[in-house]
């Protein structure tokens, strides 16, 4: 038997993962925003913003407490041209939990491969619009990456778990990934919900979260067996054959399968194929294992591959 993993061998594997930090999101969505593919969404401006967070000031209290910015929330579109009908609609999330770098690398990968000049980015640059919200909870990821625990607004969850932001911490949540049934309480998640809804207008064919570093590399839907057997699912695994689907009968995390619409325990996934969500049929989470940039790339050029290979079948 494997001896058990210490959290510090934990610690050290996610420290060899690249960061992407708050100001890469920036850099990357502004160059994206060149493309002649890409365009605002119904809810973004011509800079593709949503939104701002609501920061945290200076707290009397807690004087070692740095300022949280007001940190941007992005949301465009890709397909071929501005007024384009598309048959199949794609959400792209990420950033949903502030410290899992991993998630960023493979949406810049899928976003990257999109807006190239391969055949296949071509037709699905005709055939799909692709909704990519590439920074869903972005004052996670900024005091994740600065190691800023703060006396105002302390983790429940202890020091260096960085799952959740300032607003949640203050409200005694941890975990940005169990509020998305929330309305009114939190401005990520408000800002982000309601423009999926209004962009996609409610409905969306495939939804992905892409989350961090879980060995092994996997994905998961909490549709189960329809997700894993579609011809998405199919091709998916036809091309990363050696990411696991996590759910699967006797395989790995078996008990995540649950016949029927999924309880709403508050993940975005989950959220995402209700009727009160964007009513996706094929509802995705993206934990990749311990890769590092060239493969965590590959990985998100995967994603959108994978839907070539399906509707080109
Ligand atoms: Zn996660």
């Amino acid at each position: 038997m494997a001896p058990e993993e210490s959290s510090l061998d934990r610690m050290t594997k996610r420290s060899l993962i690249p960061v992407y930090t708050h100001d890469m999101i920036d850099i990357h969505v502004q160059r994206a925003g060149l493309s002649p593919y890409v365009h605002p969404t119904a809810s973004s401006n011509e800079n593709l913003v949503l939104g701002r967070t609501p920061g945290l000031s200076r707290h009397p209290a807690h004087p070692a407490d740095p300022p949280i910015p007001r940190l941007k929330i992005y949301g465009y579109r890709i397909c071929s041209e501005l007024r384009a009908v598309a048959e199949k609609k794609m959400v792209l999330a990420a950033c949903n939990h502030g410290n899992e770098h991993s998630g960023s690398w493979l949406l810049q990968g899928a976003v990257d491969f999109l807006l190239g000049d391969d055949k296949r980015a071509q037709q699905l640059r005709r055939h799909v619009e692709f909704f990519v919200y590439p920074s869903v909870n972005p004052e996670g990821r900024y005091i994740a990456v600065n190691r800023i625990s703060l006396g105002a607004a302390p983790d429940p969850e202890g020091r260096n778990r960085f799952r959740g932001n300032p607003q949640l911490y203050i409200a005694g949540e941890a975990d940005n990934n169990r509020v998305w049934n929330t309305d009114g309480r939190f401005t990520n998640i408000d800002i982000v919900k309601n423009a999926m809804k209004k962009d996609t207008g409610g409905k969306a064919d495939y939804f992905w979260d892409l989350h961090d570093l879980h060995d092994p590399g996997n994905w998961r839907s909490p549709g189960g067996r329809e997700a894993w057997e579609s011809p998405y699912g199919r091709a998916l695994r036809a091309r990363g054959k050696d990411v696991v689907v996590a759910g699967l009968p006797e395989g790995h995390k078996p008990g995540l399968y649950r016949p029927g619409l999924p309880a709403h325990s508050g993940k975005l996934s989950e959220w995402a194929m209700l009727g009160e969500g964007l009513a996706a049929p094929y509802s995705f989470v993206y934990e990749s294992g311990e890769y590092l940039q060239e493969r965590l790339i590959q990985a998100g050029e995967d994603i959108v591959l994978a839907l070539y290979d399906s509707l080109a079948s």
